[in-house]
């Protein structure tokens, strides 16, 4: 322990355990496939799992306050995360806590909470090639990948992605049936860094791709905490100099 990063995926985990396709590709779940990629990449991260069935979908405040970042994969139960959660989550982002949204995580109540706008973008399930390309070579979420990642079988997200304009912009996305994707996006939002990541379609092998688990560990490490600003709004009444000599 000691100082290492304290990560913690979260997965609704729910296709894995009502489909036979997706429980053959990720029999542990998705959630175990990214942890158990980190674990092996960096040996400074302390890397847990939560998800949706456990009590308060395994993510107390208590279990918030000691991570330092979160990894979210949902798709279709975006709904029965609690509000509570989300103003949990939102507070700790604000605070400092890196946030790693992923694939289907676009449409998330957090995601859409912390990017205010309506996340939408458009898809198709077709299993055709994705190219990653690396737009900012210099960035350290990039580190490691040359050109490009290609990855042979995914689901398409196409362009007008409705989010805001990225602070950084890591990757973009072509697809072999023709439409690109913001899909490596950095932001800020109060004292936390925010990193969505676009791959990670439920039905491919996606997470054990070795670029993929590549970009993952750099990117937990970029959405470590800098610091921590704890949300209050004091009234100042005895000023640092005189007023009004
Ligand atoms: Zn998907």
């Amino acid at each position: 322990m000691g100082d290492r990063l304290r990560v913690v995926v979260w997965n609704e985990f729910q296709h894995e355990q009502e489909s036979d396709c997706v429980r053959a590709v990720y029999p542990n779940g998705i959630h175990n496939a990214i942890a158990e990629g980190l674990r092996e990449l960096d040996e400074g991260l302390d890397v847990g799992t939560a998800t949706l069935q456990e009590p308060e979908h395994g993510l107390s405040v208590e279990r918030l306050a000691e991570t330092d970042v979160l990894l979210w994969w949902g798709h279709k139960a975006h709904e029965q995360v609690s509000d509570a959660l989300v103003d949990a989550v939102q507070r700790r982002a604000l605070e400092g806590m890196g946030l790693i949204v992923l694939h289907s995580g676009h449409y998330s109540k957090i995601f859409k909470r912390l990017m205010g706008t309506s996340c939408s973008l458009t898809w198709r399930e077709a299993g055709e090639r994705e190219r990653l390309w690396v737009c900012n070579p210099g960035h350290p979420i990039a580190a490691g990948i040359e050109t490009f990642i290609e990855l042979e079988n995914e689901e398409m997200y196409g362009e007008p992605f409705g989010v805001p304009t990225p602070d950084e912009q890591v990757f973009i996305s072509w697809f072999e049936g023709g439409e690109v994707f913001r899909s490596g996006n950095c932001y800020t939002r109060g004292n936390g860094k925010i990193f969505y990541f676009r791959p990670g379609h439920e039905s491919y092998p996606t997470y054990y791709d070795t670029s993929i688990k590549r970009v993952l560990a750099n990117a937990v490490r970029w959405a470590a905490p800098q610091g921590r600003w704890v949300d209050s709004c004091p009234n100042v009444t005895e000023s640092r100099e005189r007023i009004g000599d």
